[in-house]
């Protein structure tokens, strides 16, 4: 079977291409490597993108389980499987899953999003959950009255660390330079805020605890110097929460012809890529404000411009 499009990735960028798509009559495949929704199936609070209901307790998970809901409707297929072979260049598209399935199609809308940078110190995947964060509105609550750290300098890391101390009753921002990267405006709120601290030209370098995080080791980058800042006995734990930017999740593009950009999709607004009937929607396409509502956008414009090709 060749399908008119396969989206690759079950975020809101691919999820608003196939209800797009249902709605241009195509035969349209998404696949999806595991759960539909992206990053925001991982976020506990979703407060600007528009038509939010109040009535329930709304979550990344929520709003994207009622995005699938809406692609069934308009009769997109579906199929878990992680894409690992692109040939992308012939009139056909043919994709190759993990599982060996190969799948074709005329066109084809990668969005298969980005994932946050790992802290990089050591013990990090044993800490995961267990102290250590990526997402402080998902987690803040845990650590109410808590000592909590923040590694990063640029925009999240701040806007992060200033929400964090609503919940902790310490945040300190651990950056690896003595300058943030921060916009002017956000330094500003974040220097006039008496609970936010800051710890210079230091990373991570290892974190333990007895099940749970109650110790982080921060080395000096410039004079190797090594501090070991421990929970306080009574608190019983501390917060580690990483904001290091974000990655793109291109390597397995990486072969396949397709111009990259700092690893990015190089596309503009078309979501047009270097090569004919394929599209980059959402996270994983050069631009400049990452959110759901201009993921969703990408994904219209990608599924309305693959009619367009289609239709020759
Ligand atoms: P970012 O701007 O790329 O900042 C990443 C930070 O992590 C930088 O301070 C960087 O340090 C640090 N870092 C990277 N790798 C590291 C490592 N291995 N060890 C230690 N530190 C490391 O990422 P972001 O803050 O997530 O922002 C991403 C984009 O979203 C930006 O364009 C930002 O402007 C935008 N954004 C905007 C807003 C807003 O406007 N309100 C809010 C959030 C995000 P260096 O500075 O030394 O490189």
């Amino acid at each position: 079977m060749i399908y008119d499009l396969i989206i690759v990735g079950g975020g809101p960028a691919g999820l608003a291409a196939g209800i797009y798509a249902g709605r241009y009559m195509l035969k349209t495949l998404i696949i999806e490597r595991a759960q539909d929704g992206g990053q925001i199936s991982q976020t506990a609070e979703i407060e600007n993108y528009p038509g939010l209901r109040t009535d329930i307790q709304e979550t990344g998970l929520t709003l994207s389980d009622r995005m699938t809901e809406q692609v069934k409707r308009f009769g997109a297929e579906r199929a878990i499987d992680d894409i690992t072979g692109f040939e992308l260049s012939g009139e056909v598209k043919r994709l190759t899953g993990i599982s060996g399935t190969v799948y074709e199609a005329k066109a084809v809308i990668l969005a298969m999003g980005a994932h946050y940078r790992s802290i990089g110190c050591k013990n990090e995947e044993k800490y995961k959950g267990m102290g250590i964060s990526f997402c402080a509105t998902c987690d803040a609550n845990f650590f109410k009255g808590l000592e909590v750290y923040v590694v990063g300098g640029g925009d999240s890391a701040l806007e992060e660390a200033m929400y964090l101390t609503k919940f902790a009753r310490k945040v300190t921002v651990i950056h690896r330079r003595s300058e943030l990267r921060a916009a002017k405006s956000i330094q500003e709120k974040a220097f006039a805020n008496e609970k936010l601290h800051f710890i210079w030209d230091s990373v991570v370098d290892e974190a333990l605890g007895d099940g749970v995080l109650q110790e982080i080791v921060i080395k000096n980058v410039k004079t190797d110097e090594l501090t070991y800042i421990k929970a306080d006995p009574a608190d019983g734990m501390i917060g580690l929460f990483g904001f290091l930017g974000m990655i793109p999740n291109t390597d397995m593009l990486q072969d396949s012809g397709i111009s990259l950009k700092n690893g990015y999709i190089d596309a503009d607004e078309s979501t047009k890529t270097n090569i004919e009937g394929v599209f980059a929607a959402g996270d994983i396409r050069t631009k400049e404000l990452r959110q759901v509502v201009t993921a969703v956008s990408d994904g219209a414009v990608a599924a309305f411009q693959a009619e367009k090709y289609l239709a020759g």
